[in-house]
């Protein structure tokens, strides 16, 4: 099968072809899990994390990739939850050990052998992966293949940022960066929440146009101040001068919820701006969210069905992977990007 590869860790300044395009051996499935043969797989940040580092595979070459659309080719001698041919989801979490006191309690999402599709075991760059089957999703039928792909992480992370934000409708929401993930937690929160005013800020014009046309009540540059105070606010930016500015905007009491895997180090320094009374004194929270469970996926698929959410993609084919991260990098978005693989 074809597959682009990642063979290590590498730096995207000096190389604009982190990926390479090959051709490996099928994977074959265990007992629990099933053959998936890929139609579409999203491009994530994390993606870029990983192929610097900053979150590295275990090992290499890996195939990246988990926001993964495809149907089911061959099943183990104990995965049957899926028929044959049936179209699945893959998303970020791969595996959790299930015996844990975290996952016992529901937040497999912090068990310590949480395994990750796409950097602890190969993921969607790929014609064809292999999954544990209790760890597939249905797919509703509503969206096609393209729309379906980016629920898996942007939504579904996206979802779990907001349920932790606890924010209560009639609250004021900011939103700072506007990817994939930011402009469907937009469309959750013009459903969930219709009298919520949400503000979003964006380096990019494109990307507060962007905001405009889906709803956003005010859009501004990460530096400027918002006319209201925010009870809560999401980061999605790999930087740490938003969230500063973030703290600035935040209503007392109100909840910063950073979601990103890492943050890169280039502007660290920002963080000595932090003024002790004027930006955490009054009971202002941050809270990070880390992975993501399996319910969070399915509730997410479920209410994505029934809003509906139609997510904005651009697709790019499997051996365009390299050009599509660097897009990524450069934010040149407009909501979500998307491999189409078969
Ligand atoms: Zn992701
Ligand atoms: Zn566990």
């Amino acid at each position: 099968m074809k597959a682009m590869i990642l063979n290590g860790v590498s730096d995207f300044e000096r190389n604009r072809q982190p990926l390479e395009l090959i051709d490996m051996p099928l994977p074959v499935p265990g007992e629990k899990e099933i053959l998936v043969k890929v139609t579409r797989c999203g491009v994530c940040h994390t993606e870029l994390d990983e192929i610097a580092g900053r979150t590295a595979p275990p090992h290499f070459p890996i195939v990246l990739g988990h926001q993964i659309i495809g149907r089911v080719e061959r099943r183990g001698s104990k995965a049957e939850r899926f028929d044959l041919g049936e179209r699945v989801g893959i998303a970020w979490i791969y595996s959790a050990c299930g015996k844990c006191k975290f996952c016992l309690e529901g937040k497999e999402n912090l068990c310590a052998k949480f395994m990750a599709t796409g950097r602890d075991s190969n993921g969607g760059y790929a014609e064809y992966t292999v999954v544990p089957a209790d760890f597939a999703y249905r797919i509703p039928e509503i969206f096609s293949d393209s729309e379906a792909a980016p629920l898996l992480c942007a939504g579904a992370i996206g979802y779990r940022s907001l349920r932790l934000t606890a924010l209560q409708d009639g609250e004021n929401m900011g939103l700072t960066g506007f990817g994939a993930s930011g402009h469907l937690v937009l469309k959750i929160l013009r459903y969930k929440y219709p009298n919520s005013r949400v503000f979003v800020f964006s380096r990019t014009t494109e990307e507060r146009e962007f905001a405009r046309e889906l709803g956003a009540f005010w859009t501004g540059d990460t530096e400027d101040e918002p006319p209201e105070k925010l009870t809560a606010i999401i980061d999605t930016t790999p930087a740490w001068k938003p969230v500063v500015k973030a703290l600035r905007s935040l209503e007392k009491g109100g909840r910063l919820v950073i979601n990103a895997i890492r943050k890169e180090e280039r502007d660290k320094e920002s963080l000595l701006e932090i003024d002790y009374p004027r930006d955490l004194w009054m009971e202002k929270e941050i809270k990070s969210v880390a992975n993501i469970t399996r319910k969070d996926v399915e509730e997410f698929l479920a209410l994505a069905a029934e809003i509906p959410i139609r997510p904005e993609i651009q697709e790019y084919a499997l051996d365009e992977a390299n050009r599509a991260l660097l897009e990524l990098k450069e934010r040149k978005i407009r909501g979500a990007k998307i491999l189409r693989i078969q």
